[in-house]
């Protein structure tokens, strides 16, 4: 190491309020000339590197100054599902990566992309090299109530859902969104209806990538693939069913006001679902009754002038489909692909949040070619040494600590199950790291005792043949991105295959 550099992780050190001694421990200086800490630090490991392992990171590291985290993350590229979920044209959402970007690039924090926990080295492995292993990992398949309120299956679990026409919203984000193992998804776009099935906001990010106007679609860092298959589509209406009412909608009212104002498209409602709302709307909770103010507004009132005009002139469609449960997918005469769906006719046992839909012998079959399911995501284990409820499909845990497993934490979707917003995952990822730097500093986590962190990791992982992206590495990817989006007005063309990130990575 060249004595400039001796001096600046010195100095560095020393800023951080660390004595001069530890600095005459390190080992140089490593990955892109950070500062490598004493044997002694305190050594974290985060595996996954959406929002929950980031903000965990970012919260232990700006609350200790001698923490160092090293992130794990199975995909080349970093930030998980507001890279790979959140919808193309919410890029203010996106902005969060500005911030995951800062803490990735500190001193005391490392990414390791490539590198699939659970298969290419275990939890038990990790636990032995760090002090504390905080599982911030989402792998999801989709889920849906079959008997309504009581038990659950993998998939929609109705006949037909294997047909050609019938995807999952979180294959169609993925694909949409450049996950490299939903690029073969390539959906037939070639029906004038499409039915998703939930009423959540990915149904409505669904929903309004499906009907966006191309000229909107085009500047947004959505896939180029998807933008091609897109601007050919022929769906002009979009049913989106839930099986229960107007005041039990799962959406939130941002994406709802994004719905009705969306250009070139007007809404088509059932009024008759709407009866007793307007009763009902005096005893709601405020988020709630201004969510139901909306719908009211949009299903019922006459608009003004200019917004009847505006509907007029529209060419395509959108509704929600109230009270409704997925039967059965129709087949075409062929049997090949989708025609329709059978609905089941509901009824509501309850009122409010914790109302039941009852199915009732009547059934409705809508004409559509297109079917996605956007009931629910659930986490799977990806390791047996974890604990894992599957009921709840999270890891059972106490403020983030995994029960029945020291050293051990979790945060995000895992610990909480898959709901909540960005911000939501932020709240509980800061409470996991507050739990664990409450256990360094009671004891708890022998932290006193060195680790050798990634050290030992990497070694392990050369001995595999599994060669780690650093935030580097991920940083060529990124640059050759928006390079790419910059020739076509789009903030970045992403990658789409792990070969070509991986590629591009050790260019
Ligand atoms: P994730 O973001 O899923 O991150 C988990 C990470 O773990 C991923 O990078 C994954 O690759 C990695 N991983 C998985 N398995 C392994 C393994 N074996 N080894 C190593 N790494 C692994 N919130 C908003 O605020 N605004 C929005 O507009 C919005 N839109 C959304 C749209 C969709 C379609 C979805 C599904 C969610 C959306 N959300 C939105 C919610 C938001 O994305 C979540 O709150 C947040 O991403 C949860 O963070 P997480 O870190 O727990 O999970």
């Amino acid at each position: 190491m060249s004595y400039h550099k001796l001096l600046f992780s010195e100095m560095k050190l020393r800023t951080l309020g660390r004595t001069g001694w530890i600095s005459r421990l390190c080992d140089g200086v490593s990955r892109r000339g950070k500062v490598c800490f004493s044997s002694c630090s305190p050594k974290v490991c985060v595996v996954g590197s959406g929002p929950a392992g980031f903000y965990t990171a970012q919260h232990l590291i700006k609350a200790r100054k001698d923490v160092e985290v090293d992130i794990y993350e199975q995909l080349p590229v970093p930030f998980g599902l507001v890279r790979f979920g959140v919808a193309p044209d919410h890029p203010e959402v996106k902005n969060v990566i500005n911030t995951f970007t800062q803490t990735a690039r500190h001193s005391r924090c490392s990414f390791y992309g490539n590198v699939n926990v659970g298969k290419d080295v275990s939890v038990e492995e990790l636990q032995q090299a760090y002090h504390a292993v905080v599982l911030c990992f989402s792998k999801f398949f989709l889920y849906m109530c079959v008997c309504v309120c009581v038990y659950v299956i993998r998939g929609m679990g109705v006949p037909g859902e294997d047909l050609a026409g019938v995807y999952s919203a979180k294959d169609f984000v993925g694909w949409y969104n450049g996950l490299p193992s939903c690029q073969e998804l390539s959906p037939d776009l070639s029906c004038e209806t499409a039915v998703i099935l939930g009423q959540g906001n990915v149904a409505l990010d669904v929903a309004r990538v499906l009907l966006s106007p191309i000229d909107i679609l085009k500047k947004t860092d959505i896939t180029h693939p998807a933008l091609e298959a897109l601007a050919e589509s022929q769906v002009r209406r979009v049913l989106i069913v839930g099986r229960r009412g107007p005041m039990q909608v799962a959406c939130t009212i941002k994406e709802l006001r994004e719905m009705v104002n969306l250009p070139d498209t007007r809404p088509e409602m059932v009024v008759a679902d709407f009866q007793g709302v307007i009763d009902a709307l005096k005893d709601l909770p405020r988020p709630r009754k201004r969510l139901t103010q909306l719908l009211l507004k949009t299903a019922l009132e006459i608009p003004g002038e200019m917004e009847q005009e505006r509907r007029n002139k529209a060419s395509r469609t959108w509704g929600f489909r109230f009270f409704r449960s997925p039967v059965k997918v129709l087949a075409d005469p062929d049997h090949n692909r989708t025609a329709g769906i059978r609905l089941a006719v509901n009824r509501l046992e309850g009122s409010g949040e914790g109302a039941c839909a009852m199915l009732t012998e009547e059934v409705e079959d809508v004409s559509c070619g297109l079917v996605i399911s956007s009931i629910g995501y659930r986490s799977v284990p990806i390791d047996p040494s974890i604990p894992f409820d599957s009921h709840k499909a999270i890891v059972p845990n106490t403020m983030g600590r995994v029960q029945q497993a020291a050293g051990l934490y979790c945060s995000g979707w895992l610990k909480t199950g898959p709901t909540g917003v960005i911000a939501t995952t932020m709240n509980n990822s800061f409470d996991t790291a507050r739990s664990l730097m409450e256990d360094m500093d009671s004891g708890v986590l022998h932290i006193s005792s060195a680790k050798p962190g990634s050290q030992t990791i990497r070694a392990l992982l050369e001995k595999r043949g599994v060669k780690p992206v650093t935030f580097s590495n991920w940083e060529k990817i990124d640059s050759v991105e928006v390079k790419r989006g910059e020739a076509t007005g789009k903030p970045r063309e992403k990658l789409l295959t792990v070969e070509e990130m991986l590629q591009v990575a050790r260019t």
